[in-house]
């Protein structure tokens, strides 16, 4: 695996394989890896010639600064799974190197998706990701870009960034299952940060999401969500939503919902879990 700390340096080597015809898949991380980002780039690795990693913790999508200074870093054990995984390429940049002396944030019109859910309780959060995405996307130029359902919100916001920036024909997005633990909890680097106790609750939100499926029948969006909500407070969790949306727009679904999907978004002990699901 080579690793690169420079845009140009970087920019440079890909435009060369390019040239020579190879395909470029893309996986954008901010380290602390865990096997969900493992399967992005096995996924990235059976579809194209290069697969390229980036870890960078982005400053400009924390709008909590104690979550920002909280976030797990283990970059040498993040090299070493992802030399495992046969990464090909790993960028990992200063933050003087993405946001280079001289750099204008612009405003992305994200519209409704930026006002709702995750949008509504991390303003500016979304603004910050299509920073960080945009500038990597013209440094990386890949082909597909691999990002995991987990966070599915932030798919959708990237797919509208590709429309704003012009590159929705050349950049494909591919939209991976999340991995989960043996109990269900969506992996995610914040889990690193439950104590032994939070972490034998965290998997409600699997099992609440879990349970909205199973009942989804009733067609009775308002009464599946309270309870929810209650199911999750009576662990101790304090639940920013407990959502039932139409999967396309993030709409409140309604019973003429084609593709409906549940998302919850909970803290305990300070630490912010995400979670969604299907519903069928
Ligand atoms: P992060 O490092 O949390 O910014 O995540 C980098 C990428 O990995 C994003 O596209 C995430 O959606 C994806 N990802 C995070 N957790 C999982 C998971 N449990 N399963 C699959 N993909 C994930």
């Amino acid at each position: 695996m080579i690793i690169f700390k420079k845009a140009g340096a970087l920019s440079g080597f890909l435009v060369k394989q390019k040239d020579a015809s190879k395909k470029i898949g893309f996986v954008p991380t901010m380290g602390a890896l865990h096997h969900g980002h493992l399967s992005l780039i096995k996924e990235s690795k059976g579809e194209n010639e290069i697969t390229v990693c980036s870890i960078f913790i982005n400053p400009t999508q924390f709008n909590n600064n104690e979550d920002f200074v909280a976030y797990p870093v283990m970059i040498e054990k993040d090299i070493t799974l992802l030399i495992d995984a046969e990464c090909d390429i790993l960028f990992l940049p200063s933050e003087e190197e993405i946001y280079k002396s001289g750099y204008v944030s612009r405003h992305y019109n994200l519209g409704y998706l930026e006002s709702v859910l995750e949008g509504f309780y991390r303003p500016n959060h979304f603004q910050g990701v299509c920073q960080v995405v945009e500038r990597l996307i013209n440094i990386v130029d890949p082909d597909k870009l691999y990002l995991g359902q987990k966070d599915y919100q932030q798919c959708l916001v990237i797919k509208k960034l590709l429309t704003i920036i012009s590159r929705e024909s050349q950049v494909n997005i591919k939209i991976c299952p999340t991995e989960r633990e043996p109990d269900g909890l969506a992996m995610s680097s914040r889990n690193l940060r439950l104590n032994e106790d939070h972490r034998k609750i965290a998997p409600w939100i699997f099992k609440t999401l879990f349970s909205i499926n199973e009942n989804f029948d009733s067609g009775n969006y308002d009464q599946l969500k309270e309870t929810a909500k209650q199911d999750l407070e009576s662990k101790g969790f304090i639940v920013d939503y407990v959502e039932i949306a139409d999967a396309d727009t993030l709409n409140p679904a309604s019973n003429n919902t084609s593709k409906s999907i549940a998302l919850i978004a909970a803290t305990i002990d300070k630490i912010r879990l995400i979670d969604n699901l299907m519903l069928n």
